[in-house]
Parts: C-alpha cells; structure tokens; sequence
C-alpha cells in the first residue's frame, strides 16, 4: 500500500460504522470476537471524545508491539490489529523510528529499516489501529545511531573521557548519542514533525529515555563545554558529597526537563490532544529527581516489565506506588513484559502466565494502566496471547470501577528519593543498588504485608499539608537526607496532629547528605543522637523495661533482637520502655554472653504529644528486619505502625496469607483489590501457580451519609452479602485466588 492509499484508508476508517467496525475482524486471526463482547455502540475513541480529559488520561488498557527491522518481510499489519482489538486496548505503541525507520523516511541520516523495500510497515500499523478504534502511539528510540552519522554529526554522539565514541555492548555497529547535543534537539524533532506530518499518530514515546537511574556522564565538545560553565569535570560515579557533582546532577535534571518540554510541544502541533511520553520506571530504586520530571510528564511511562533473581513479587506494586507519589492520580502506565525477562533474559518466549497475570494485576491494583508487551512481529511462541486476552478482557468488562478518583488509604509511607539515590553505608554498596540503598523501605514494606495495612507513598516532595491531611500517620523509613524545609513539613505535621513512625538516621544529613550536628527532627523524636552510627554488628539486642502497647504479643521473654545499625541516642524525659543490649560475641559459645548487661541507652522513643503519637526507632529496625527476615521485628514494627495509626482503621482484612491491599473510591462507588502472593515463588520468580487464600473477614469504611447497595467480588464473579452501620460495611470475601477486587456501590 503506499501512503496516499493509506491515508485514504484512514480517513475513510475514522467513520466506519459500528456494523462494519464488528466485520472488520471477521477475517482475523482470533475467532472469538465473532462472539466478542466488545462494546458495539462505540470504539474507546468515541469514550474518551465525550470527556473533557484528554484520551490517554481516560485510557485504560494499552499494548505495545515491538517489531524488529527484519520484521517488514513478514509481519501482518491486519492480524496485528485484530489482535490488539481482542485485548479491547485504547492504544498501541508502534515502532516509528529512530534507529531505524518503519517508513519511507526522508530525514538525513535517519536510515530505513533494510528490510522495508516498498513497504511502509509503520503506516500499514497506525491504519489497522485507527481502523479498529485504537489509538497509534509511535514508539521511538534515541539513544543510538549508525557509522554514517557519527561521521557527518560527530557532535551528536556521547564520547568517552579519552574522546572515543561508546558503541552498544551488544549491537555495536550502533554508537550512544548525547542527549546534550542537537540530535536530541533537531535531529529527533525532524523525525517527529515527518511523522506528524504523514500519520494521524496519537503521541510518542521514547524507548529508554530519560530513565530514573544515575545521569551518565558525556566527555563531547557540548558536554565539556557544560563542565566549564559548571567549574569543573563531575566524577563519573554517583557521588552526592562532591560539589560538582551536585551541579551537574542539576543541569542534567534540567536538560531532561528542556527536551521533554520540548519534544511535547512537536508532538502537539498537529494536534493538541497528543503527547509525549518518556520512559521512566525504577520501581523503588531511582536516582533522577522524579518529582521534577514529573511536572514535565502529563503521562508517566513505568518501564518495569518483570523481576529477575530475589527481587520479591511485589516489585510492581511498589513501582505503582512510586509512580502514584508524584503522579497523584494523572496517568500511569506499566509495561509488563510477556516475554521471559529474567536473568538471562529470553525476548521471544513467554513468560510463565501466573507470574504474568498477577504483573498485570499489580499494575491495575495500584492504579496504573497495564501495557501489554511483546518483541518480534512474527512470534514462533504464542502462549501469551491468551494471558493478555484474558485478564484484558476481564479489565474492559469491569473498566468502570478501574476509574479510580483517589486511594483511601490512612496510612502514609514516605518515599525517601535522596536518600535512596545517594545514601549509602558501607554494607549497602551492593551491585544492585547504584550507591543507595532500598533496604529500609523494603524491610517497612514487608512488615505493612505481613500486618495487611492499608498504605500509600508520599514523595519527600510532596509533604505539603493537602497531601499529608488524608493520613494518620506518616512512616518515615531512614529519610536520612532531608532538607530543613522537607523536616519543616514533618513537624508542622506532626504539630497539627498527626502522627510519626521514623527509623535510623532520618533526618541527621541535609538533603545533598551532608551531616547535621543532630537530627533535625530531635524535638519531634524526643531524642538526640548522640555518637555517630555504630554497626554493623549482629548478636545485639533490645531488652523489653516496661509496659508499652507497642510490645503487646511479646510473652515469655524480656529479650528482643537489636538492630544491625543504631544511632546511639540521648532520650533523657522519655520513658524507657526498651533498653539497648550492646553487641557482644556469637562465637565462641563460651563468649556468649553480654558484656555490658545494662544500658540506659533508648533502642526506641515512644511518645505522645496531644493528638499525636510518635514512634522513633534509632535502630534499622526496617532493614534489620528486610535482611534476617527476622519475625519479631516484623512483629515489633507492625505493632508500631498500629500503635501510631490508632483504631478503627479504614480497611480491616483477617485472614489467611500474605496479601497486599489497595482501596480507591471509584466513580461508581469503591473498589477494594486483593492480591493473594502467599506462594512459595514470592522471592524468586516465576510464580508457577497459584495457592488461593480461604475466607477473608473485611471491615471497610465508607463516606459519612454513603448507602452502599451492592458488594460483589469482580474475579470470582459473585454478589457478597454484607452489612453496613453507619460508614463501616462488613463482608466475608469466601477467597482469593491469585487476585480479587471487591467493588463497593
Ligand atoms: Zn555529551
């Protein structure tokens, strides 16, 4: 087809009626939708036309077909369609260009797929889209380039310190470009514009740009220039105690800002309802400042496709909280991978589909739009077809009470981004962790599992007091870099009421980590440090002095297990409820014993002030607790946590299993999601199937004056009797198998 029939074709598709639209897949690849039940009235075009928001802020489902540049000898554009259409998707991403072009491209240096001959496979992909009802995304890459290129612009690519270029570990016939020079802010702009020009595209995207992970530093003519102006090279490693550093991590943050902007202004001037989007993710561990580039992103991309190794499988949930903390409700999507992405990663067979679906569901419970992904146009293992289809299909038939207006969660967990991306103690420098470290959160996250509570993250840059006033309580897992206004909006939280669980080193550097004389938070504490860290040290303990409710549940012993770390503190008009039990010997047995057998020293700081409960913890109880997988201090910290929430609680579950909870209010009422990971796949993947939990007893709390009428489980398909007094609801969920959502209208 060339490209006037093309445009022809798509013009004419735009008012398909709705009985031609249902025959369009009779001659596709999936019988099925013969009987589909895709809604006939209206394409999601139509749906998000009749909102005021523009389409991808309504957008529920997504896919994303990433073809390679042999894929234009064979690759079926219809069967692709017909495809996307059984998943009921409101947009597919399609690869337009950038390394290589999937059209007839006429910009310089942008070089045709050799495989394209007469084809114009990109075209061919937007029109089955847009004829089906679904809007084309034009997915991009620029982050590489051929030869030819950096012979012509060598001031496009990314060099070394001894000025050499950085070819592709892998493909390295392709040579890293710097987003610093004009390829970023010409060359892809041009191809964007030709793209705008010839195809009804709905927004771009950008493979693998900006990241959330460390700023790479360049050594080109533009970078080197930018040294200059910052007054000096910054050290090629993360190293947020160099003051160079502090400035090009600023001036990095700042270009990705001054592209984004820019490539989202091309995007919009053919059509202002498009946009761009970059690709973000990280899940926990991120280093760019995601609260700026979130000001830039009206879409925010999570590129957090699986898990590999020990990584547990909450890992896309956490991803949907981070995204959530600086989105605050616009548009997030996930990208889960069909494929086996592990380590090693395998692009073109599937991944197991218990694992798969409950990526999906992760995506969903916390809000995120999943975005379905597979690699090659010419699959030879097809196994994960059917696992979109159907937890999709499922989506779209429930797509109402997936329009979340806001979580109800009372709980708040701070997400600590300095301190992640620069903190670091000599046991954390880990290859994993690019010189921070998420062990703190991870041990609080796994406590908040185990004791079922109802939380969300709050992003240090966002503690205003809108954002806190909704939570009881704040938890605050080792924020040990925080800048005096960030503490300011803790105390002024604190003062107002609320409540504060905190751990470790929270507040004892400024937010570039420089280290403050004592915390700067020791009046909300009610403790000073008093030393510097001592540990790490294993065989220490917290010994139990008096009465607290925060040791409820602990019979039988005077003896709890220390933390590894410990801020040693001073705490002097603070009751002592437990005392510190210096490290001593665990070998040999004869040594076993504690040398110094009493202290006075606080190994916690409970204290009340007016409404406003305050747990502080000068141990990495959090950590500590993440990696002995320790019960007693899961148990400790939960006991915490309901300590400084107090009663009556939002969202009660008892039960059975490890599961891990999301309530929003929903446009038809409200939707409480319940994913079931008590599996013994948890913290190695895959998931190879599924261990449904029993009977779940759920007390949830709805507005004042809200009648609710119906409680149905939308997996399990079934009506649930309840009861309602006044704002609490009770109901028994009778299971859950891999994923139940329990709406509420
Ligand atoms: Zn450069």
């Amino acid at each position: 087809m060339d490209r006037r029939s093309f445009l022809l074709l798509t013009a004419a598709s735009v008012t398909t009626p709705p009985t031609e639209f249902l025959r369009s897949f009779a001659a596709g690849e999936d019988s099925r939708l013969l009987h589909g039940r895709r809604d006939s009235t209206s394409g999601p075009q139509a749906k998000a036309s009749s909102d005021s928001s523009p389409w991808y802020r309504v957008m529920r489902r997504c896919g994303q077909i990433n073809y390679n540049e042999r894929d234009p000898l064979t690759m079926n554009a219809e069967a692709w369609g017909d495809y996307w259409a059984s998943l009921r998707v409101d947009a597919v991403l399609l690869n337009g260009g950038g390394i290589v072009a999937f059209y007839p491209t006429q910009v310089s240096f942008h070089r045709r797929s050799q495989f394209l001959g007469t084809r114009d496979l990109f075209g061919e992909m937007v029109a089955a889209m847009k004829k089906r009802g679904i809007r084309a995304v034009a997915r991009m890459d620029c982050n590489l380039a051929y030869e030819d290129a950096l012979k012509a612009h060598p001031e496009w690519f990314e060099r070394n310190a001894d000025g050499s270029p950085r070819p592709h570990g892998e493909s390295p016939w392709l040579f890293a470009t710097c987003m610093f020079s004009s390829y970023f802010s010409e060359h892809m702009p041009a191809i964007y514009r030709e793209i705008n020009q010839h195809y009804p595209v709905d927004g771009f995207f950008t493979n693998g740009w900006p990241s959330t992970g460390a700023p790479r530093v360049c050594y080109c003519e533009n970078c080197l220039h930018l040294f200059e102006s910052l007054g000096g090279v910054p050290p090629a490693e993360t190293d947020a105690s160099n003051p160079l550093y502090r400035k090009y991590y600023q001036a990095h943050l700042d270009r990705v800002l001054e592209v984004w902007h820019l490539w989202d202004g091309v995007a919009r001037e053919r059509n202002p309802e498009s946009v761009y989007v970059g690709n973000l993710g990280g899940g926990l561990d991120t280093v760019k400042d995601l609260k700026e580039i979130s000001q830039a992103a009206a879409w925010f991309n999570a590129d957090h496709q699986g898990r590999s190794g020990e990584t547990p499988i909450w890992d896309c949930a956490q991803q949907g909280r981070v995204a959530q903390s600086v989105m605050q409700g616009r548009t997030i999507t996930n990208v889960a991978g069909a494929y086996s992405n592990a380590t090693p990663n395998w692009r073109h067979v599937s991944k197991a589909p218990a694992e798969l679906t409950l990526w999906l569901a992760q995506s969903t419970a916390s809000g995120m739009v999943p975005w379905f992904h597979w690699l090659g146009g010419s699959p030879e293992d097809n196994r994960w077809r059917a696992v979109g289809r159907s937890f999709f299909d499922w989506l779209a038939n429930n797509e109402t009470h997936f329009r979340n207006r806001s979580s109800i969660a009372d709980l708040a967990v701070l997400y600590p981004q300095r301190t992640v991306a620069f903190y670091s103690r000599p046991e954390s420098r880990r290859p994993r962790y690019r010189g921070g470290s998420v062990d703190y959160l991870q041990g609080l996250y796994y406590a908040l599992l185990e004791g079922r509570f109802l939380f969300d993250f709050v992003h240090e840059g966002n503690l205003d007091a809108t954002s806190l006033q909704k939570y009881r309580a704040l938890l605050v897992p080792n924020a040990a870099y925080l800048s005096d206004g960030q503490c300011e909006a803790i105390r002024r939280y604190v003062n107002g009421g609320g409540s504060l669980l905190a751990t470790f080193e929270t507040s004892r550097h400024t937010e570039w980590g420089d280290p403050r004389p004592d915390f700067q938070l020791a009046d909300v504490f009610g403790a000073h440090a008093a030393g510097e860290v001592i540990g790490p040290r294993g065989n220490s303990y917290a010994r139990m002095e008096a009465r607290h409710p925060v040791l409820e549940g602990f019979h039988d012993t005077a003896l709890l297990p220390g933390a590894e770390n410990r801020v040693p503190v001073r705490a002097d008009s603070v009751p002592l409820i437990l005392s510190i039990v210096p490290a001593y010997p665990a070998f040999p047995p004869e040594m076993v014993y504690p040398h110094e057998p009493k202290t006075t020293e606080h190994a916690a700081v409970f204290r009340e002030m007016g409404k406003s409960r305050i747990a502080y913890f000068p141990g990495d109880v959090d950590r500590t607790c993440w990696r002995s997988g320790n019960t007693d201090m899961s148990q400790l910290l939960q006991n915490a946590v309901h300590w400084v929430r107090g009663s009556d609680p939002a969202v009660s579950i008892s039960g059975s299993g490890i599961i891990e909870v999301f309530a929003w209010e929903t446009e038809p009422g409200y939707a409480l999601h319940l994913l079931n990971y008590t599996n013994p796949n948890m913290t190695h993947g895959a998931i190879r199937q599924t261990y449904p939990l029993g009977p779940q007893q759920v007390r949830f709390r709805v507005s004042r004056g809200r009648l609710i009428k119906s409680v149905r489980a939308l997996r399990s398909v079934a009506s649930l009797r309840f009861q309602q007094k006044a704002e609490a609801v009770s109901f028994e969920v009778p299971g859950i198998k891999d994923y139940e959502v329990i709406a509420l209208t």
